[in-house]
């Protein structure tokens, strides 16, 4: 109805007025630091994805969160951000702050540089611990004391059986693809490394589908949880 789009009165044009001058919708929303502001523009994104708006907000409130949108949807940025602004900058004192746990070494190694395209500007490190590549210099980077560890799980319960990688610094954890993790059969995996890091940690999981091993896992691995969902076409 054109007459009830362009009315004042109209709560919906009004919440929407309200929106353009907070900055609602756009990035500028998320109170994050100027620095990340300045990487996501450099980065061409002008606009959060419907996921992104959803999840990043309740991120950096602390909340455990079960996401679920589609491929293609921006799910890294989803988590990425939230955790570049939570972590800030680097710790020489504690041992990796995040795990980011990827079903296969392609999508570990995108999202390592999606992850230094958006921390660039800060002095954030990580370390890349996949299979198919160099052990001895992945063992390297594990002692320059990484703020983020981007994994397969596979190699990593290696990682640390062969070098006594403690993962009990973890603050925040994000299970990506775990739809794909699961059906990549690294369930045992999964739980053995869950049960390493601490109990208060914050858990993040990003899924395409929600599967039934997916549910079954997030209601026994994850405490509290806000579930996020976007619809199929957004
Ligand atoms: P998913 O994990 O949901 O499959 P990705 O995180 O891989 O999706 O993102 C898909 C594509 O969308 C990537 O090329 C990414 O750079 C792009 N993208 C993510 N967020 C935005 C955004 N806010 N604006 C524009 N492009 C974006
Ligand atoms: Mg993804």
């Amino acid at each position: 109805n054109i007459n009830n789009t362009l009315d004042p009165n109209n709560p919906a044009v009004a919440e929407q007025k309200k929106k353009k001058k907070s900055g609602g919708g756009a990035f500028e929303a998320f109170n994050l630091s100027s620095f990340l502001y300045k990487a996501i523009k450099q980065k061409g994104y002008n606009l959060p994805t419907p996921i992104q708006r959803k999840a990043i907000p309740v991120i950096l409130e602390g909340f455990n969160v079960i996401a679920m949108a589609r491929t293609g949807s921006g799910k890294t940025g989803a988590f990425v951000i939230p955790l570049i602004e939570k972590l800030k900058t680097h710790s020489k004192i504690v041992g990796a702050r995040c795990l980011i746990l990827s079903p296969t070494r392609e999508i570990a190694m995108q999202t390592a540089n999606y992850f230094k395209s958006l921390a660039k500007l800060t002095d954030l490190t990580f370390a890349l611990i996949v299979g198919g590549s160099d052990m001895e210099n992945q063992f390297e980077r594990l002692l320059l004391n990484p703020d983020v560890i981007i994994a397969t799980p596979g190699r990593l319960m290696h990682c640390m059986m062969e070098t006594g990688l403690s993962l009990s610094t973890v603050e925040l954890v994000v299970y990506d693809e775990c739809d794909r993790l699961f059906e990549l059969g690294f369930a045992e995996q999964i739980k053995q490394i869950t049960d390493k890091m601490p109990k208060n940690r914050q858990s993040l999981l990003f899924s395409a589908t929600i599967s039934s091993q997916v549910k079954d896992f997030a209601l026994s691995g994850i405490k509290d949880y806000r579930m996020l969902q976007v619809d199929k076409d957004s």
